[in-house]
């Protein structure tokens, strides 16, 4: 597949970010160029199953990649703006294939690495040094059949009994990212009137996996249901404190939130850089594409879009490192991404017309890549609480709790 030039590079100035994230985008970008971009297609368009499962941990592990965002006590790279940075990867990973920055990355690095940072100190020091050197692969289940947007007490099922020495879970996870190849899962279980985030071996006695979903997008993100039948976790694997999971687990998200509008730009962009190219080769009416109004201006709003998802993301991710939370602009960041990634993939193939619908022309044996685009795009508005919570959260921070609830 032929790669059209990254129209960011001259559009968007990173006037103001720290030099440390500059020289992370361009490492990350050459890694990317380099082990992503030649398996790209294949990872964005082979149906999920277990043997497609992309193995590129370990190269990323090798390239250090998942030391970026963890201090150094855990063998991270003890960076200034840690956070600024791992999303600045998601970004340069999800220009090639969303589906892998989002499993591998927004899934095992943020994810079931942020919340192993709230865990005990023997666990913690443990299994963050095995993540970062590539290990293990982890899951994190909130996600149920019954419940996914809404993880009140009441409509959890998956329940955790104390039993002699730690717990046993009983019950079915849906939608778990990496679950059909992982060795650990921190698994958010009602254990009496709350809720607590344990830490489960998936290759204890009791738990199964159901085959990979097939989905519309994110091919290389696979996801199954978990089964826990009696599963026993010690009592030193809870994570966070007994009863506050809930706070752990929305910990994790918050940032995996920032990360899912990063992928968001990441996939605009790359839709973008296509479109962008081809309108300037294709002529119709006797003239390019790029020469005609409406196509200018659209894309001209598209480039203001991408300015603005892209600065929110990373003012996301700055405010976190400086002040610890970033609530209302994780909401924001997530929100204007993910719908950014939808449109600018469904006008970047209107543009394109067939040549943007196909994904392998059979004359030539071309590779096109919007179709799996616009397919990957949809579930950044869904998934890690839809657009409409974002939109709750924002509200609730202009009316106050005593208005939206
Ligand atoms: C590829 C993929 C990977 C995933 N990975 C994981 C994972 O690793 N771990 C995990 O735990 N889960 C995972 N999930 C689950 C995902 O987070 C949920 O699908 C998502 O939270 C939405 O939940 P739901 O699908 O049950 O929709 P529901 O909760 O049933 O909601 C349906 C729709 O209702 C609307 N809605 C909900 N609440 C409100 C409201 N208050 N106001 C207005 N509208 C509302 C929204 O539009 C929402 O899309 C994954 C899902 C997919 C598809």
């Amino acid at each position: 597949m032929t790669h059209p030039p990254r129209r960011a590079d001259t559009l968007f100035q990173d006037v103001w970010l720290p030099e440390e994230t500059r020289r992370i985008r361009a490492e990350v970008r050459e890694f990317a160029q380099d082990v992503i971009r030649p398996v790209a297609h294949q990872l964005n368009t082979t149906p999920e199953s277990k043997e497609a499962f992309p193995r590129n941990s370990d190269a990323m592990a090798r390239a250090g990649l998942y030391a970026i965002p963890y201090p150094a006590d855990v063998g991270g790279r003890g960076l200034e703006f840690p956070t600024l940075a791992t999303l600045t990867v998601l970004e340069e990973l999800g220009y090639y294939s969303r589906g892998l920055a989002s499993a591998l990355y927004d899934g095992q690095a943020i994810l079931v690495g942020k919340t192993l940072e709230k865990a005990p100190a023997h666990l913690r020091n443990k299994y963050l040094p095995a993540l970062i050197r590539g290990e293990f692969v982890g899951s994190f289940a909130t996600s149920e059949p019954e419940a996914s947007t809404d993880l009140s007490v009441a409509s959890m099922q998956t329940v955790a009994t104390q039993v002699a020495g730690g717990w046993r879970i009983n019950g079915r996870k849906r939608w778990i990212t990496n679950s059909a190849v992982a060795d650990w899962i921190v698994v958010l279980c009602r254990s009496g009137e709350r809720l607590t985030m344990l830490m489960a071996d998936m290759h204890a006695e009791g738990v199964s996996v159901g085959k990979p979903d097939l989905k519309m997008g994110n091919h290389a993100q696979l996801t199954s249901d978990v089964v826990f039948d009696n599963v026993f976790v010690p009592d030193d694997h809870v994570v966070g404190t007994e009863g506050g999971g809930l706070r752990v687990a929305l910990g994790a998200l918050a940032l995996g939130r920032m990360g899912i509008g990063a992928i968001g730009v990441a996939m605009a962009q790359a839709a973008f850089d296509h479109a962008a190219d081809y309108m300037c080769k294709r002529k119709v009416f006797g003239q390019e594409l790029a020469r005609m109004q409406h196509w200018q201006y659209l894309f001209a709003e598209h480039a203001v879009g991408l300015e603005q998802a892209r600065s929110l993301y990373q003012k996301a991710g700055y405010r976190y490192d400086v002040e610890g939370s970033a609530e209302v602009e994780a909401a924001m960041a997530k929100l204007v991404g993910s719908r950014l990634a939808v449109d600018v993939a469904r006008d970047a193939i209107q543009v394109c017309g067939a040549y943007g619908f196909v994904r392998e022309l059979s004359a030539t044996g071309e590779l096109m890549p919007l179709e799996s685009i616009y397919r990957d795009a949809k579930i950044g508005e869904i998934y890690e609480g839809a657009n409409e919570i974002q939109k709750w959260v924002i509200a609730r921070n202009i009316f106050g709790r005593a208005y939206t609830g």
